[in-house]
């Protein structure tokens, strides 16, 4: 039995848009390629930025991101390799490394700094930004990191090594899960030749991010760095990602809001006033006070 008989996909989504990111760079001088970028939010809702970051040269990365804050969505930061400590406002520490997650919901206000803990070697990974829905952005901020070892794993018949960062995958709960943005969070390692199938709901926005190898997605070839937008084909129930060398790809999709998006820097809310409202609770050293 393999996997397309256990989890079977009809009819795979097909590839709407290749898209290569933009070379940046955020918080004290980090050079990044941000893959997922304004212009697209509300394409791909409920998701908000995707960044990828990977050097090892040193002077990339090691100013890190000295404290700022956020509000009104979720951080998820998948470290592939390196050192980086968390502190926030909330009272949270966390030392993120080697195939390790940290989920952070900012929701009404954190104030958070993020610093890598190493002088020398790679640092690689990537961080993802989910929108929360309006009724929760003003709830208590949530954080939890967890070790590569405490992330849900199991491979497939093929081969496909996949852990469940968030959502479900063949059956296999994620190490997160959200009730109105039901995000699911996937990495893949896929021997050449592998195929994986996962089913995915019509109305979600779903996408994949190549970071080794190349795959294709409905013939359609996707190099290494690029993202995958995925068609909102209504005959289509799921993907099947084909690996056409070694590959690792993230697969992410969630359910859209459907809610106004408005984006001042690290805060996203629903209105320009409440923006403003963010801004001045900062200002006044309130927006990462707890309760
Ligand atoms: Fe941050």
């Amino acid at each position: 039995m393999n996997t397309s008989d256990k989890h079977p996909v009809n009819v795979s989504r097909t590839v709407e848009r290749l898209v290569a990111g933009q070379a940046t760079s955020d918080g004290a001088g980090v050079k990044l390629t941000r893959v997922l970028t304004h212009n697209l939010q509300q394409r791909l809702d409920p998701f908000l930025m995707l960044d990828a970051f990977g050097s090892d040269q040193a002077d990339d990365y090691i100013a890190g991101f000295p404290d700022h804050p956020h509000r009104g969505f979720e951080t998820i930061t998948y470290m592939l390799a390196g050192r980086m400590l968390h502190k926030d406002s909330a009272g949270h520490e966390g030392l993120l490394e080697n195939g390790g997650v940290q989920w952070m919901t900012a929701a009404r206000g954190v104030i958070h700094s993020e610093i890598p803990q190493q002088e020398e070697g790679v640092m690689e990974g990537f961080q993802l930004w989910l929108n929360l829905p309006k009724r929760d952005k003003m709830n208590a901020p949530w954080y939890r990191d967890f070790k590569n070892a405490e992330l849900p794993k199991f491979v497939t018949e093929e081969g496909v090594a996949v852990t469940v960062i968030a959502g479900e995958s063949q059956g296999i709960g994620g190490a997160v899960t959200r009730d109105t943005t039901q995000p699911n969070y996937l990495d893949l390692h896929l021997p050449a030749g592998a195929r994986f199938a996962q089913k995915l709901p019509a109305g979600h926005n779903a996408f994949v991010y190549v970071y080794r190898g190349e795959v294709s997605i409905a013939g359609k070839a996707v190099p290494v760095q690029r993202m995958a937008i995925l068609a909102n084909d209504t005959l289509a129930d799921g993907v099947v990602i084909e690996a056409r060398a070694d590959a690792k790809v993230l697969l992410i999709s969630g359910q859209p809001l459907h809610e106004p998006i408005v984006q001042y820097g690290p805060f996203v809310m629903n209105t320009q006033d409440e923006i403003y409202q963010a801004l001045s609770d900062f200002r006044d050293g309130r927006l990462g006070e707890s309760a």
